[in-house]
């Protein structure tokens, strides 16, 4: 399973951290679904391009048009990574969040009340996929049911019985569980009822091959620190209509045709919701991320996650006291996300633990999926470990072993609650 990391490398791969005991190893990032470490070939280009850096769109200098094509070139490579249509906008933004929280703002109002538009989203969703729809539209969501089969009749119920719905906001991959609905069933059911498909893609581009083009989704919105590039740029990928009508998400420089003291005219296009100094480098580093993933045998990725993933659910499966959380037991293909807990240890001791006696960095929590782990019985929280690219499967191997010294043995050290926080 190791052949990945030497086909793709990340930075960072071999940072030694202290124990409590004094000694230093290597660290085993198992939170790589919070935020990836960048590929090398992404460190790399921003430093081929960083000299290159200068004002972007309205600088007439020669490094200024430079960086414009670099970024207006990232933009085309963001949407091809994700298969782009021919009249598709690609839109920066900063994350995820911010796609959704964007999207939320273009949704139509219905066109017979002047009633905000009507968004069906599930209950298991990242707050993320959740609250903009909430706050922005007139959302209905929905519980999960037991399986994916009736979780899909219970949205296709919902659309036709409940609607009409201007669109469906999914998660291409859950936070929590990795899992999802068949995309293609949900695109089918949506589309039937007329409404339009929303992606969450934060869990999923990184480590599946997605097309917009291909699968029919709507839209799609994901996160470059999940994607392997640095933090701070994202971007919201779809269709074109309701991004011109929408109200510009910001209002700034860039995103205005004319601006008279009574009136002001707005672009369509990018630029209508990108106003102010755009994230260059952001794009440029998430756009290099795109092409590395795109120069790899999707399917070499995927071999290399579902054995990191396999493995960790079997090891698991295999300690008394230890449950894996899972929405749905039919549920195909997840990504390399796993959430567990460990009875009678409090998930903030057992991620303490795992950081401070193994050098393991997890996640502990509820994940910002707050209604799911409710709905799951997990309203205590529970810990996540989560694999990608660059997870060698020595990682996966030292956080079975040290869950398994926890039961067997107990923590070694002395840890308590300080401000919310374990900590020895
Ligand atoms: N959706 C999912 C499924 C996620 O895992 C995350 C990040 N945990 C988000 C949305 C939000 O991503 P970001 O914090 O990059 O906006």
């Amino acid at each position: 399973v190791d052949g990945v990391a030497a086909v793709l490398p990340v930075v960072g791969a071999d940072t030694l951290v202290p124990l409590v005991d004094g000694r230093r190893v290597p660290y085993a990032n198992l939170d790589v679904a919070a935020s990836a470490p960048a590929l090398q070939a992404v460190a790399d280009h921003v430093d081929r391009v960083l000299p290159l850096y200068a004002s972007v769109h309205r600088g007439a200098g020669y490094l200024s048009q430079v960086s414009t094509a670099l970024y207006e070139q990232a933009r085309r490579t963001i949407g091809a990574f994700v298969g782009a249509r021919e009249d598709d906008l690609v839109l920066v933004t900063r994350n995820t969040t911010d796609s959704l929280n964007l999207l939320a703002g273009c949704v139509p109002a219905d066109p017979a009340t002047g009633a905000p538009g009507r968004v069906l989203v599930l209950d298991i969703e990242h707050h993320a996929n959740l609250l903009p729809w909430q706050r922005d539209t007139d959302a209905t969501v929905l519980a999960g049911g037991p399986s994916v089969a009736a979780t899909l009749d219970a949205v296709r119920e919902e659309l036709r019985d409940g609607g009409p719905y201007a669109l469906v906001a999914i998660t291409g991959a859950s936070n929590v569980t990795g899992e999802a609905l068949s995309v293609a069933a949900v695109v089918e059911i949506a589309h039937a009822a007329g409404a339009r498909v929303v992606l969450d893609g934060a869990q999923l581009v990184p480590h599946r091959p997605f097309s917009l083009a291909a699968s029919g989704v709507d839209y799609v919105a994901f996160s470059g620190h999940k994607t392997y590039a640095p933090y701070g740029a994202g971007a919201l990928v779809g269709r074109r209509d309701w991004l011109d009508a929408g109200t510009p998400y910001l209002a700034g420089g860039g995103a205005v045709r004319r601006v008279r003291v009574a009136e002001t005219t707005w672009h369509e296009g990018p630029a209508r919701h990108e106003a102010g100094s755009p994230n260059v480098i952001g794009a440029v580093a998430l756009a290099a991320a795109a092409e590395a993933l795109r120069a790899v045998d999707p399917a070499e990725l995927a071999v290399h996650e579902a054995a990191l993933r396999d493995r960790l659910v079997a090891g698991l499966a295999e300690i008394d006291r230890v449950q894996v959380v899972r929405c749905w037991a039919d549920a195909v293909d997840p990504v390399g996300v796993v959430t567990f807990t460990v009875a009678g240890y409090d998930p903030g001791l057992v991620a303490a633990f795992l950081s401070a006696e193994h050098g393991i960095g997890v996640r502990d929590g509820r994940f910002c999926a707050h209604p799911l782990l409710g709905r799951l019985g997990f309203d205590a929280g529970a810990v996540r470990a989560s694999v990608g690219v660059g997870t060698p499967g020595a990682d996966v191997e030292r956080l079975v072993a040290a869950v398994r010294s926890l039961v067997a043995d107990g923590p070694q050290a002395q840890y308590d609650v300080v401000d919310g926080l374990w900590v020895v």
